[in-house]
């Protein structure tokens, strides 16, 4: 027998969570950000899933490729743009759209050869200052892009820093705004956050857009936990993380687990060993969360990591599970057999980290099945 651990990925729930996000935004357009090969979930195993989208945006030509290969035949956006001039091609030769986000990138667009003229998506950097153009340079670049003959429509996006937290959205939009008004074209602005907070029917910040870009709520994370729980936006759980327990012990009192015996047993208590370590994606918890161990189930029942994470291997509490033995099963995160969850979000803060980390972080070494 293979080694027990195993990722689900959970099919209807893609579908769910993309309506979830049109919802929001019913007059919007959907780029499903598939970035990072789909968020760890991988672009094939999501395809199916999220096809029901308008349009894939993702930032490795790699990836691009895959998608047409699949059969894509809509719009692709590359969030990046090109990295270089031989990149081009590939977007004619491809049809693929790409962000404008440098002076650089026009002066690559302005001696590319092609038939085609391009679709590109000019960026405006509204106050993230990661990608884009200030608003100072924003209408010289797009009167330059919009006298090359390579280039066809321009559409107008921004990213969002805080659309997750209380500072909200609200300065970016108006440096938006300032920025384009009067400057044709579709509109892009909102990641998953922006899409639940700003654009739902509770929305204040008047955010409309041609265009979306949810990435972490298509895979049933919430982008502002703790504040709001996958649960609380209705999203469903799209990864789940099994495995089993590979060996028991039994705990005396005093007894430690683990490299560095950072667990001590304060009573008798019977450990699991579990098929799960941080080769497999699993965060290695910090020293100050080692103490209070990571929530995982077992047999669909809730308990806790204890001791370190290793390599292959972690150990938890079987304590509110005493039927629990060689054998069961183990949810580090999604859905258990008898139905009961373990958010993806919770998991990672337990350990420092946030949901889109995990889900990203899942090892090639595990198996993944589409359910
Ligand atoms: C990753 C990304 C998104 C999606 O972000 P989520 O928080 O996952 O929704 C949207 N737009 C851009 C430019 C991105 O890089």
């Amino acid at each position: 027998m293979s080694r027990p651990i195993q990722a689900l990925i959970h099919v209807d729930a893609l579908r769910h969570n993309l309506a979830r996000a049109r919802q929001s935004a019913p007059d919007a357009r959907v780029w499903a950000v598939v970035k990072a090969n789909a968020y760890g979930h991988g672009i094939e195993r999501v395809y199916e899933g999220l096809r029901g989208a308008d349009g894939f945006a993702l930032l490795d030509l790699a990836e691009a490729t895959a998608l047409r290969a699949l059969g894509w035949r809509g719009p692709i956006l590359l969030l990046e743009g090109v990295f270089e001039q031989r990149d081009l091609e590939l977007c004619s030769r491809l049809d693929l759209w790409h962000v404008v986000h440098c002076s650089e990138q026009i002066d690559m667009l302005a001696v590319h050869k092609t038939h085609v003229p391009h679709r590109v998506f000019l960026k405006l950097n509204s106050g993230m200052n990661r990608l884009g153009f200030t608003p100072a340079q924003f209408r010289a670049a797009w009167t330059r892009l919009n006298a090359l003959p390579q280039v066809d429509e321009i559409s107008l996006m921004t990213h969002f820093s805080d659309a997750d937290g209380p500072v909200g959205v609200a300065r970016q939009l108006v440096a938006f705004n300032a920025a384009t008004q009067d400057l044709p074209g579709e509109r892009s602005l909102s990641n998953s956050a922006a899409v639940l907070r700003h654009m739902g029917p509770q929305a204040a910040a008047g955010l409309r857009s041609d265009w979306i870009r949810p990435g972490v709520v298509l895979y049933g994370a919430s982008p502002d936990y703790p504040e709001h729980s996958a649960a609380d936006w209705a999203l469903q759980p799209v990864m789940t993380l099994r495995s089993r327990v590979v060996g028991v012990q039994q705990l005396a009192a005093g007894d430690s687990v683990g490299y560095g015996s950072t667990f001590v047993a304060p009573r008798p208590m019977r450990i699991g060993v579990v098929a799960c370590g941080y080769a497999d994606g699993y965060l290695r918890a910090s020293p100050g969360t080692v103490e209070r161990g990571t929530p995982v189930l077992v047999d669909g029942v809730r308990t806790r990591t204890v001791g370190r994470v290793s390599m292959d291997l972690l150990t938890v509490d079987l304590t509110p599970v005493p039927t629990a033995g060689m054998g069961a099963e183990v949810t580090l995160w999604g859905r258990a057999s008898n139905g009961a969850q373990l958010s993806i979000d919770e998991v990672a803060a337990a350990g420092g980290s946030i949901g889109y980390e995990l889900m990203c972080a899942l090892a090639t070494r595990v198996p993944v099945t589409l359910v």
